[in-house]
């Protein structure tokens, strides 16, 4: 009895009913790139209340302090203005006096183009909600309603947000996850749409670029159904792209009907257009992976700390394999291309000294001050979750498909996951529960492969696994003499562990002069080439501008080659 008051009591509070925070965003002067937000707060009488600005953004693990870009706040009751106190980095504090509904409005700033941020310029605009709108913690359940005025002359806003029934701006959402959870373009960018898997797709295209609409509406149905094959069922009835197309740009962020990328404008043309396909799919993906399938951590989110999570490796390294996989199985790699990207990330991955540093595990927790905060000892120092998890869901797979004869495979454990968690239980997973899902799939005892691959930095083994799947690997060691630093100019910028420069004394950005008594420009390999490990070398570099010799040895580059091919036809399948 006592357990069932308390449940109502958290529902009552859960709901808060009656309670109503509604938006509108206006950009009324877009060449000065300020939104102005209005936030309108209904039936929610208090002496005071906090409203925030999240300090992240859910898909990009680092704390950008959206509050920076916020201004002007000020709130009203009856065109009476309150008093507004600001609290802490992203709280302000509304003195609403038991007022019955309270206007507050301030601006945002957005001039940052990229796809976890808010933008306005003349030629559009383009926010994400946790740079836009602040919250109540208390209503954040409660539903809402935005509304949208464009510029005048702009007549297109895409997003994923369902509009309110004979509106044309107004849009409503179930709460404020999933209003922030749907990015917004506003202006006059090229649309057209496409079917596949049953979903309406909605494409939305910003900025010129060599893309054929027709060829795409072909290849990101292809694409979208691929991915839709793995679950075998898709959640979305409608799901929109937008899409930046940009003199520079690479990436995408995944959100629960919606993606928005950001891309080269030349890259629909042959190779790079593959590439534009693999992101297509990655953040395609996402919307099981992550967005549905997802770690305890991951949702409901605190918009005001870091979310940790030790599972990033299975939410960005299995999507980057499945990326791969659904370009395959698509048809857009065949059994060689999609073998020499596997094989490309295993050489990645051991050959960079951080993976012997940084479990994969503990690469996921600490993205947010290392991953998203590399400096020049990154590569020494961690690993990447989306690599090495690329290369940890390639082992699962071949692990799966050989314990169970060829009846499954990591598709079983992803579906598993999806029905176990997302759908019977409306909750993200733990560590120990992923495990159990490869286990449940695969027959296999997992506590080795945790300790020693997820936990530690332990060396897969390739040779065994790969030979599951008919393949041989060879390994080569590069016994070349070799300085082991890469170069800016003729500045140091990084100085890789266990090499030449590293023992011999070397440092970032150190200048370097000459090698053996000759004037280096910028050609540091050309010095080095053709020298034997043991040949000693002097160089003259400037640190902070005093001018010295350092001496050393070389010894040998020691990076190692995989090599993944088939016995009977070895010569034409190294890679
Ligand atoms: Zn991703």
């Amino acid at each position: 009895m006592k357990k069932t008051l308390l449940s109502l009591f958290i529902l009552c509070c859960f709901y808060l009913k009656g309670a109503e925070v509604n938006y509108e965003v206006a950009m009324n002067q877009p060449h000065t790139h300020y939104y102005e937000v209005k936030m309108n707060v209904s039936d929610y009488q208090k002496a005071y209340f906090d409203i925030q600005m999240p300090v992240w953004s859910p898909g990009s693990y680092l704390v950008r302090e959206f509050a920076k870009s916020v201004e002007n706040v000020t709130a009203t009751f009856n065109k009476k203005l309150l008093k507004v106190e600001k609290i802490n980095k992203n709280t302000w504090r509304i003195y609403s006096e038991n007022a019955k509904n309270v206007s507050i409005s301030y601006k945002v700033y957005a001039f940052e183009l990229s796809v976890r941020t808010s933008f306005l310029d003349a030629s559009h605009g383009y926010y994400n909600g946790t740079s836009m709108f602040m919250f109540i913690d208390e209503l954040k359940n409660n539903p809402i309603q935005v509304k949208i005025n464009p510029y005048k002359g702009w007549s297109k806003i895409s997003t994923s947000m369902p509009r309110v029934e004979g509106t044309k701006n107004t849009f409503e959402v179930p709460n404020y996850d999933i209003l922030v959870d749907s990015p917004v373009e506003i202006g006059n960018q090229e649309t057209f749409d496409f079917t596949s898997a049953g979903v309406v797709h909605h494409v939305a295209m910003y900025g010129k670029g060599n893309y054929d609409v027709e060829k795409l509406k072909v290849d990101m149905a292809k694409v979208t159904q691929a991915a839709t094959d793995v679950f075998g069922v898709n959640p979305n009835k409608e799901y929109t792209f937008i899409i930046h197309n940009l003199t520079r740009g690479s990436g995408g962020l995944e959100h629960l009907s919606s993606t928005t990328l950001e891309v080269n404008r030349w890259t629909y043309s042959e190779d790079s257009y593959k590439g534009f396909l693999s992101l297509v799919a990655h953040e395609y993906f996402h919307l099981w992976n992550v967005k549905r399938v997802r770690p305890k951590a991951l949702g409901p989110f605190d918009y005001n700390n870091e979310n940790y999570t030790h599972l990033l490796w299975v939410m960005e390294g299995f999507t980057t394999y499945y990326s791969n996989m659904i370009l395959y199985r698509a048809g857009y790699y065949n059994k060689e291309q999609l073998i020499k990207r596997l094989n490309g990330s295993i050489n990645s991955i051991e050959n960079q000294p951080g993976t012997r540093v940084q479990p994969v595990a503990m690469s996921s927790f600490d993205a947010w001050i290392k991953a998203y905060r590399p400096n020049e000892n990154s590569y020494n120092t961690t690993i990447s979750y989306y690599t090495k998890g690329s290369v940890i869901a390639n082992m699962l797979d071949l692990m799966i498909a050989n314990s169970t004869k060829g009846k499954k495979n990591l598709d079983n454990v992803m579906q598993y996951l999806f029905n176990e968690y997302y759908k019977k239980e409306g909750r993200g997973f733990t560590s120990s529960e992923m495990q159990k899902a490869i286990e449940h799939v695969s027959g296999l005892k997992m506590n080795e492969f945790f300790e020693k691959y997820i936990n530690g930095t332990q060396v897969f083994d390739y040779k065994t696994i790969f030979n599951y799947a008919g393949f041989s690997l060879e390994t080569l060691v590069n016994k070349d003499a070799s300085l082991g630093v890469s170069m800016n100019g003729n500045k140091i910028r990084t100085v890789y562990r266990n090499t030449s420069a590293y023992d011999g004394g070397l440092n970032v950005n150190d200048e370097i002069i000459a090698i053996n008594g000759f004037r280096v420009n910028g050609n540091v390999s050309d010095f080095i080439d053709g020298k034997k490990v043991g040949d000693k070398i002097d160089v003259l570099i400037s640190r902070d501008n005093i001018i010295q010799t350092i001496s050393f040895s070389l010894k040998e580059k020691g990076t190692k080659q995989y090599f993944i091919f088939k016995e009977d036809d070895k010569e034409n399948s190294v890679y």
